[in-house]
């Protein structure tokens, strides 16, 4: 450890430099503070003050050696040095001046005392205070703890209250399996021990947002029936210098003491990302990601305390993490597939009341793309909606309409398009769906809808996936490019003229067909070459390219060329099937929402 500690300062210390502060302030301030106000004459000025009859009272301080009086009003103090002068108290009495021995109270004793003795008191006190709260953060350590400052918010989940297990996690099997040897070492690390094995530290549970981490490392505390301890990163960058570094500090000592025991760190790129030595880089992240460095090499392998971390962003941690001893088990937790779907679905709609003959199959296929959250999302929006409409069961329907809410938004309800407007729309939904169709590669419809979504989305067409997809052929990805063209394609078909509303298919299809080029070698010229790398696996997947000007000039002539080549593809298809494409969209303007195999019935028709 290279943090320099600083000695510690017995309170004692702290109080006597309020006591001196304190005294110090009576004699200096408050002298200064109560004279302001007193008006120092000449003793000529008083005697004829005196005679004028200006004065109202007289207070003569024999032994400051002064007079002290107010005028008629007593409104102002004037003071005088006093002078051998033995008529004074005769003149004054003439002039039927009253005079006193004693002070004139220019504040009221309770005053006077609060303002020299307690308010300063309940100054210092604070000051005190705030800097030994500085000054022991910094010294960390036991004395800190019994302040209670610098304490992590580490929350300790008892298990009876919280009780995941893997049940609860549906899909995810090879992260169950995985983590299931963690369960195991927990129930009986003596059978690790005995062998020499020793278990890894940390696990870093990667993965997209929503995919249930938080709730696998959950349910891995749930099966070991261990204390759960949960941070989440960006906590631990905060407001003092130092107070990061100290949260962990305190987190492995909790977790020390209750071993074995689970530690989750969510978000761990907040503290994780790479050092790159960057001048007024981040101080306190760094901080506290050596802090967090140094406590996992301070413990050795065995003591039970297992550190599970989630991120969505595996690739901008930093190197010193992930290498061996510290987080060297990565465990991928990714977005379910059909299966998993069904299974997610099923484990949420459990806990609301679904008609029987639900077919959860349908809504996973439907859901294609969905992450845990969204599902779980989707469950609950039904079972809202059945409410909405006064049924006791969530429906087939309200399930449908529900995951078209979560993807989609909500119904616009008053959203008002003209005639035009819709039919335009009709037309683009339809020129999506019959290129899909007649493309034979395409997954078939399942819904085209016109109604306006919350999102924006003036309508929109979903397919269905019939199964798992690991891998795409060149010429199923050029279907796909020549799906999102077809709406365009539509409306220049029949219309001749195009409008705003493929903004977002144009989007879509340039990222693929930029993908195919720069990613997945099917360009023309490029064979094999990687010119891009990703970025963001688990958000959104940007990729930067990593190439000469002249050849990024090149990749987008290929791209423009690529896409160019299917939206004329989606415009012959189009006009091959004119008299169909009239039917559908007239069938859906009046409609406004049609299934797959209504489309299906009328294209073979
Ligand atoms: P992450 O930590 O990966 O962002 P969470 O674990 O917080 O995601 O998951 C959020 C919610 O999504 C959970 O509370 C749960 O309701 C739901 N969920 C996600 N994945 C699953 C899953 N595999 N099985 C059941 N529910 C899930
Ligand atoms: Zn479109």
């Amino acid at each position: 450890m290279n943090e320099v500690k600083r000695p510690k300062k017995p309170l004692i210390y702290y109080y006597g430099i309020i006591c001196l502060a304190l005294i110090l302030f009576n004699l200096l301030a408050m002298p200064i503070l109560s004279e302001r106000q007193i008006k120092e004459v000449d003793y000529g000025t008083f005697m004829s003050m005196t005679e004028n009859g200006e004065i109202g009272r007289v207070e003569i301080q024999e032994q400051e050696n002064r007079i002290l009086f107010t005028d008629k009003e007593e409104t102002t103090v004037y003071k005088t040095a006093m002078v051998d002068d033995p008529e004074l108290t005769d003149r004054l009495h003439q002039a039927d001046i009253p005079f006193y021995g004693q002070e004139i109270q220019q504040e009221s004793p309770i005053l006077t005392f609060l303002l020299s003795w307690v308010l300063p008191l309940v100054v210092f006190i604070a000051i005190g205070q705030l800097m030994s709260k500085k000054l022991m953060d910094r010294a960390g350590g036991a004395n800190a703890m019994s302040f209670g400052f610098g304490k992590s918010n580490a929350k300790i989940y008892v298990k009876s209250s919280e009780g995941i297990k893997f049940s609860d996690v549906a899909g995810e099997d090879e992260a169950k399996e995985n983590l299931t040897e963690i369960v195991n070492y927990l129930h009986d690390p003596t059978k690790y021990q005995e062998i020499g094995a020793s278990m890894p530290k940390g696990i870093l549970l990667v993965g997209p947002p929503g995919t249930g981490k938080t709730m696998l490392a959950k349910a891995v505390a749930g099966e070991a029936n261990v204390p759960f301890f949960s941070i989440s990163g960006s906590e631990f960058v905060e407001m003092f210098v130092g107070m990061g570094a100290s949260k962990v500090r305190d987190l492995f000592k909790q977790a020390k003491e209750k071993a074995p025991c689970i530690v989750f760190i969510d978000e761990i790129d907040a503290i994780g990302k790479k050092r790159d030595g960057q001048m007024g880089g981040n101080d306190e992240r760094e901080q506290t990601l050596n802090q967090l460095l140094t406590e996992m090499d301070g413990f050795e392998g065995n003591n039970g305390v297992i550190i599970l971390a989630a991120t969505n962003r595996p690739e901008s941690l930093d190197p010193a993490l992930t290498r061996p001893g510290r987080f060297d088990r990565r465990v991928p937790v990714e977005l379910p597939d059909l299966q998993g779907r069904e299974a997610i679905l099923k484990v949420h709609a459990k806990k609301i009341k679904v008609a029987d003959d639900v077919d959860f199959n349908r809504i996973a296929r439907m859901a294609s793309g969905a992450s845990g959250a969204e599902l779980a999302n989707i469950i609950n929006e039904a079972a809202l909606r059945a409410v909405r409409d006064g049924r006791r069961f969530a429906s087939q329907s309200d399930l449908e309409e529900s995951i078209e809410v979560v993807i989609a938004g909500y119904q616009k309800k008053n959203a008002i398009l003209t005639d035009q407007e819709k039919w335009t729309v009709a037309c683009h939904e339809i020129g999506h769906a019959l290129v899909a169709a007649e493309q034979s590669h395409s997954a078939p419809v399942q819904k085209i809808t016109i109604i306006p979504r919350t999102s924006g989305a003036l309508g929109y067409t979903m397919q269905v996936e019939e199964g798992n997809h690991y891998l795409l052929t060149q010429e199923e990805l050029e279907n796909k490019i020549a799906t999102y063209t077809g709406g365009r394609a539509a409306e220049e078909v029949v219309f001749g003229t195009s409008s705003t509303g493929a903004s977002n298919d144009i989007e879509q299809a340039t990222k693929l067909a930029r993908a195919m080029i720069t990613r997945y070698g099917m360009s023309q010229d490029f064979d094999m070459v990687a010119l891009a790398t990703v970025q963001n696996q688990y958000l959104g997947g940007d990729a930067s390219l990593s190439c000469s000007p002249q050849t990024q000039a090149e990749i987008d002539r290929q791209v423009v060329e690529l896409v160019k080549r299917q939206h004329e593809k989606a415009r012959s298809i189009l006009m091959e099937h004119r008299e169909k494409l009239d039917e559908l969209a007239r069938y859906l303007y009046e409609k406004e929402t049609i299934t797959g195999e209504e489309f299906m019935r009328i294209l073979q028709s």
